[in-house]
């Protein structure tokens, strides 16, 4: 009897190799949802499989349903998005894109959203100025948190629900990463909170606010995208379970 296939889009999000010559291809299908499938021979030079499920590139594959893993029969790239793997700066920056996804999603678990998300902020991180690099990569770990139920509180107090309104330039603000966000001066007292700098929720705020296309306009600075950076990863930290590897690679590459 032939198995069941299925078609799909997806972005490759992790190549893991299996035995001799095959891949394990970890992908975001177009719902959201974790697809994990074996590319068999796709490590033979021969393979054109090989050129096809490049990391952070739009797939269209077709698949076998397998008995534990399904099966990869075709592959065609939508979009290449070449340069994600050719620039060093430029790979930095969505590597941990690619890592907090295979982290957060599941299979079976659809979040349409994160899709088109994902694959917008890889099409401007593939034609971004080597400095804005990071702006989309701390857009994007923002954003995916927050459509993948981790959204960070950072204009209402987490303890009360009052607006916590923004403290002067060069100050502090106050946040608990464990309650989820900001916290009030009234309930401070009552909770575990680390001062933060203003300025670090500023740009979380704007960047979780704005389009690729108005941070694009932006022009931010990359001391800005890194402190957004530091944020998301202590975030991660505190939420998903452990630092994403590829942030600390970022923050110690000396790249930016
Ligand atoms: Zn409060």
């Amino acid at each position: 009897m032939a198995s069941a296939t299925y078609t799909a889009r997806a972005i490759v999000l992790r190549k893991t190799k299996l035995g001799e010559s095959d891949l394990i291809v970890t992908l975001l299908a177009e719902d959201g949802s974790q697809l994990r499938a074996v590319a068999k021979g796709a490590r033979k030079p021969s393979s054109s499989f090989a050129a096809r499920l490049e990391l952070y590139s739009v797939v269209d594959v077709l698949c076998s349903k397998g008995r534990s893993l399904d099966l990869v029969k075709e592959a065609r790239i939508a979009a290449s998005h070449e340069r994600l793997r050719r620039d060093l700066e430029h790979a930095a920056c969505a590597a941990p894109m690619a890592e907090l996804l295979d982290r957060v999603t599941q299979a079976g678990l659809e979040s349409p959203r994160l899709f088109a998300l994902t694959a917008a902020a890889l099409d401007r991180l593939d034609g971004a100025e080597t400095a804005q690099a990071p702006a989309f990569c701390a857009a994007h770990l923002l954003k995916a948190l927050a459509f993948s139920g981790l959204r960070p509180s950072l204009e209402a107090c987490v303890g009360c629900g009052a607006d916590v309104a923004d403290s002067p330039p060069g100050g502090s603000t106050f946040l608990s990463f464990r309650e989820g966000g900001v916290v009030c001066p009234a309930c401070r007292p009552s909770m575990e909170v680390v001062a933060v700098p203003a300025g670090t929720v500023g740009w979380c705020r704007v960047l979780m606010g704005s389009t690729f296309a108005e941070i694009e306009a932006l022009d931010v600075e990359p001391s800005a995208s890194f402190s957004v950076l530091r944020f998301c990863q202590q975030w991660v930290r505190e939420h998903v379970g452990s630092k994403l590897k590829s942030l600390d690679f970022l923050f110690t590459s000396g790249l930016f």
